[in-house]
């Protein structure tokens, strides 16, 4: 069966990761479609759902001006996978300590927006990642930093001690941009298991090894 991975395309880098789960798909022996979401309807019909980086301000008012937040939490709700990365994972939290963030609540973390301080806006880094084997590039661009994390969040990599990285359930949130590199290990990890079944597929074990 084919997968439908849907990018939520309101705003921010959205080919890098159309691309990047294509990838993925190919590593783990499945086709993947990729859908660009815009509006409202398209979300119920996907398998796998990225939320991308951009400016988090904008992706969220976006969102539920469209009606497409309220579909991002059932497809939560229905144990589906989501990676959300940078600001995608600002949007997906539960607090950004902003009120023009309109958090979707989808991951049990709080977040700060460009907490890694101005002389660190932007910066690559080789990031040891539960579940990979080698360091991970990650690609930090106006990143922000996980604060608190709650009970039953995996940290999956941490930064100076602080988590970069986290799985609650299908949601895989990074602070960095791992659709910025040819290595598509990350989207794999949260979108796919060793079977190359979907996260959220009939016997799929969501415990990477790879
Ligand atoms: N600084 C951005 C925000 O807070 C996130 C940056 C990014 O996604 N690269 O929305």
């Amino acid at each position: 069966m084919t997968l439908t991975a849907g990018v939520v395309a309101v705003q921010g880098d959205v080919s890098e990761h159309a691309e990047a789960v294509r990838r993925a798909g190919e590593v783990h022996g499945r086709e993947t479609e990729v859908r660009e979401i815009r509006t409202s309807g398209t979300v119920p019909d996907c398998d796998l759902l990225l939320l991308p980086g951009g400016e988090s301000t904008t992706i969220s008012r976006l969102l539920h001006d469209e009606g497409i937040a309220e579909e991002i939490v059932a497809h939560v709700e229905a144990g589906k996978p989501v990676l959300a990365t940078c600001a995608g994972l600002i949007v997906a939290a539960t607090d950004a300590g902003d009120d023009r963030v309109r958090n979707l609540g989808v991951a049990d973390v709080t977040v700060e927006r460009n907490a890694f301080g101005r002389q660190k806006d932007s910066f690559e880094a080789p990031l040891d990642v539960a579940g990979l084997d080698d360091p991970f590039p990650a690609v930090f661009i106006r990143a922000p930093l996980i604060g608190d994390v709650g009970e039953g969040v995996e940290v999956l990599a941490e930064w100076d001690g602080r988590p970069v990285a986290v799985r609650d359930g299908p949601v895989v949130g990074t602070s960095f941009h791992p659709e910025l590199t040819p290595d598509s290990r990350i989207h794999g990890l949260g979108l796919f298991d060793n079977d190359g079944r979907a996260v959220a597929e009939d016997g799929a074990e969501p415990t990477p090894d790879r």
